[in-house]
């Protein structure tokens, strides 16, 4: 599943290849992907100028110039494949748009649950969404008295997407870990110590997220706990452990992610 640098260096090739240009036709190649975006949609697109592509979330909002908008969200294997009209399908092509200078940007979805909708109003599309984790706005104080208001253990607390927009599951362990602390620890019980390790701990985990295409099978060997599960711990040489919260598995070394544990 791609997660918040992936699609960011999505939404940066995106942009890079549409700002300024001029939509001249929108294709639909899916049925599941015509039902949220239909042909009176498609054709409503056509002749639009992209005025910028923004990243909100896992959300990309491409914004036109006559104040409306296309919102993309990749879901589980969405990707963007960019090449020229005339070139080779892609494999796995759900949708095409063609601009006017001949790039031809591909959503590319194996498992075509990647969606496009086009909108008057990104506000009425996309969710309440929390701060992006790199907002200097958002800091451990304010962190405090968003999980002051939950229930319940701290890594589905990062999952949702109304505390942080755009942490997933593979991030979200990552910091725990490298913040030392325990995901079952209650969410609101953290300190602003132990919030303020673990805002850095994200931040830095983000940061030095692979760009590029996600390839979780690749990117196994990089990860200090995440599908490590009976694996020796890379600083403690605990055995990393995995447990479900919230239906998602949670990786995590009990032997030195204590912080805050009940
Ligand atoms: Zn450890």
């Amino acid at each position: 599943m791609p997660e918040l640098p992936e699609v960011e260096h999505a939404a940066r090739l995106l942009r890079a290849a549409i700002v300024g240009h001029r939509i001249a036709r929108v294709r639909v190649l899916h049925p599941s992907l015509r039902a949220k975006l239909p042909v009176a949609d498609q054709r409503r697109l056509a002749g639009r100028t992209v005025r910028d592509v923004i990243r909100r979330g896992k959300h990309q909002v491409i914004h036109l110039a006559d104040g409306t908008a296309l919102v993309a969200h990749f879901r589980m294997t969405g990707d963007w494949a960019i090449g020229r009209v005339g070139d080779e399908r892609a494999p796995y092509a759900r949708a095409e748009l063609e601009l006017d200078d001949g790039t031809r940007v591909t959503l590319a979805d194996s498992r075509a649950l990647a969606t496009l909708v086009r909108t008057d109003d990104p506000d009425t599309v996309l969710p309440v969404l929390g701060p992006e984790p790199d907002d200097p706005a958002l800091t451990p104080a304010s962190l405090a008295s968003t999980l002051a208001r939950r229930r319940g253990a701290i890594k589905p607390a990062l999952l949702d997407q109304r505390v942080l927009a755009g942490v997933g599951n593979i991030y979200a362990a990552e910091a725990l870990w490298r913040a030392r602390i325990d995901p079952r620890a209650g969410a609101r019980a953290l300190d602003t110590a132990q919030l303020r390790r673990l805002l850095a701990a994200i931040r830095t985990v983000l940061r030095r997220a692979p760009a590029g295409r996600y390839q979780a099978d690749t990117a196994t060997s990089r990860w200090n706990v995440y599908d490590r599960e009976g694996l020796t711990c890379r600083r403690c040489g605990g055995t990393v452990r995995r447990i479900v919260q919230a239906g998602r598995s949670t990786y995590y070394c009990p032997h030195c992610q204590t912080a805050g544990k009940r």
